[in-house]
């Protein structure tokens, strides 16, 4: 049945002269059929770059609406409507107005997990794979917002030791992983390396022997002279880390490192979105335009 389907996906893919996009966090079966895989910072590299007529993304709202930003004449299609990210929503755009508001002076950092509206608010986007480069751009006497993962900023003031103003949010799917998880994965597998994703809980970041972005987490793995990893993140990425390393054994800090929101999308999903060019993800102006200059300024710090 999936064989048949998959046929489908790829004759309606060159009719529509389509790329397929999906993040490390989705299904298996997902990253199998995409052009191409990856965190969020190497998918706005391909959704900036491609020169396909329709992207389908799949994974989040947020990361379609920004794959929508980047190549305004392509038609970004998500799979499936209802794929949102929790700790995108967690901060609204009249809330971060108030923030700055309190804050004149301040420049704002948005996690590229965040709407198109917040974005647009903001001074610069950074993912978890360049999230220390802007910060460490800005001038000294300049006050930072950081939104909307408080973990990810808490990380990025634990390395870089600068100070920001951080907004509550974070990601339902990695506040899961507890203390006692890395504690029984370490006792399981006490010869593995722990690589945790700096979107975990600062009890679980201070266990961790690497804190990487899941494309880092690849880098990692494919050049480590180590066999075995712990991975505290969402489980999905374990697909990409076994594929790439079949010599290597990775295991997952809990089962419980599942965002239902990313396993919302399915092959039968991807083949109807090419099918009836569902749903198509815009960003109206100025918003779009807005929320492009704090990306493109991302996209210029690229970590080698
Ligand atoms: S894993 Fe977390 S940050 Fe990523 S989409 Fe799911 S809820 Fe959002």
């Amino acid at each position: 049945m999936s064989s048949e389907i998959i046929e489908k996906i790829q004759a309606l893919k060159q009719q529509r002269n389509a790329v397929i996009l999906a993040h490390n966090y989705q299904p298996g079966e997902i990253q199998d059929i995409a052009d191409y895989t990856g965190d969020s910072l190497g998918l706005s590299v391909q959704a900036a770059q491609t020169d396909a007529d329709v992207i389908v993304f799949c994974g989040v709202l947020f990361m379609a609406e920004t794959a929508a930003i980047l190549s305004p004449e392509k038609t970004v299609l998500l799979p499936e409507i209802e794929a949102g990210c929790p700790m995108a929503d967690m901060i609204t755009a009249q809330q971060l107005k108030e923030l700055k508001d309190e804050h004149p002076d301040a420049l704002v950092i948005c996690y590229v997990n965040s709407t198109a509206e917040v974005k647009a608010l903001s001074d610069y986007c950074c993912t978890s794979g360049n999230a220390l480069e802007p910060v460490q751009t800005l001038p000294k006497d300049r006050e930072i917002i950081f939104v909307p993962d408080k973990n990810l900023g808490g990380f990025i003031i634990e390395q870089t030791g600068i100070e920001m103003i951080l907004w509550p949010g974070y990601c339902s799917t990695h506040v899961r992983m507890q203390p006692e998880d890395v504690q029984a994965a370490r006792a399981k597998y006490p010869d593995a390396k722990l690589l945790a994703h700096p979107e975990c809980n600062p009890d679980v970041r201070v266990l961790a022997d690497e804190l990487l972005s899941t494309g880092g987490m690849l880098k990692f793995a494919k050049t480590s002279d180590m066999n075995e990893f712990i991975i505290a993140t969402e489980n999905g990425i374990i697909h990409s880390l076994k594929k790439q390393n079949p010599e290597k054994q990775f295991y997952s800090v809990t089962e419980k490192a599942i965002c239902p929101n990313m396993k919302k999308i399915s092959l039968e999903k991807v083949a109807w979105a090419l099918e009836d060019m569902q749903y198509q993800i815009t960003v109206p102006e100025p918003i779009c335009t807005e929320a492009r200059r704090s990306l493109d300024r991302m996209l210029a710090v690229i970590p080698k």
